[in-house]
């Protein structure tokens, strides 16, 4: 991709295994294969690597926000050890029912990171799982990739049928190689 100026991704299901009842702790996160191998290949790269992600169970009430801070603490720090690098997360704690502006599907999160960083939105990519996150990224102007390896993978060709044409791929490491292709 030319003048790539920043790659954006979501958490579950595309750096760690999604949980239909949430990652709560440490050991409830677990890395996806190839992940970590992805994330160093991108971290040469002179551009932001930035989180963005939905954490409705803190709102629910089923896992505190320092509990998730400290979640992406150690994930930041694994990350690092294997030769990768996660600059910042940015997270909407809020339940749905909030209505809230940074909860994907909308643009929220994006936005407030294309602002911190002065980020042409247009020269930015998302990698997500889910059709939310491909909504929020076109909400917000950004590029998107789509991946299988979250929980509604086997339904997302369906879902984005009637879409504009995006990249969908297996996983986070077949996302990297298209966009350092
Ligand atoms: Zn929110």
């Amino acid at each position: 991709m030319n003048n790539l100026a920043a790659i954006f991704l979501d958490r579950d299901g595309v750096i760690n295994r999604e949980r239909s009842d949430y990652v709560k702790n440490w050991r409830e996160f677990q890395f996806l294969p190839n992940a970590l191998a992805a994330l160093r290949q991108i971290a040469t790269l002179p551009v932001p690597i930035l989180v963005m992600t939905n954490q409705s169970a803190i709102g629910r009430g089923i896992v505190s926000r320092s509990a998730v801070d400290a979640i992406h603490r150690q994930m930041q720090h694994e990350v690092a050890e294997a030769g990768g690098r996660i600059d910042q997360v940015f997270m909407c704690p809020h339940r749905p029912d909030e209505n809230c502006a940074c909860r994907k599907p909308r643009p929220g999160l994006l936005l407030q990171a294309l602002h911190q960083y002065d980020l042409p939105a247009a020269h930015t990519v998302f990698i997500g799982d889910s059709f939310t996150d491909f909504q929020a990224a076109q909400a917000a102007g950004c590029g998107s990739i789509l991946v299988r390896s979250g929980l509604q993978g086997p339904q997302l060709a369906a879902l984005l049928a009637d879409q504009p044409p995006v990249d969908l791929v297996d996983d986070l490491a077949a996302a990297i190689s298209l966009i350092l292709r």
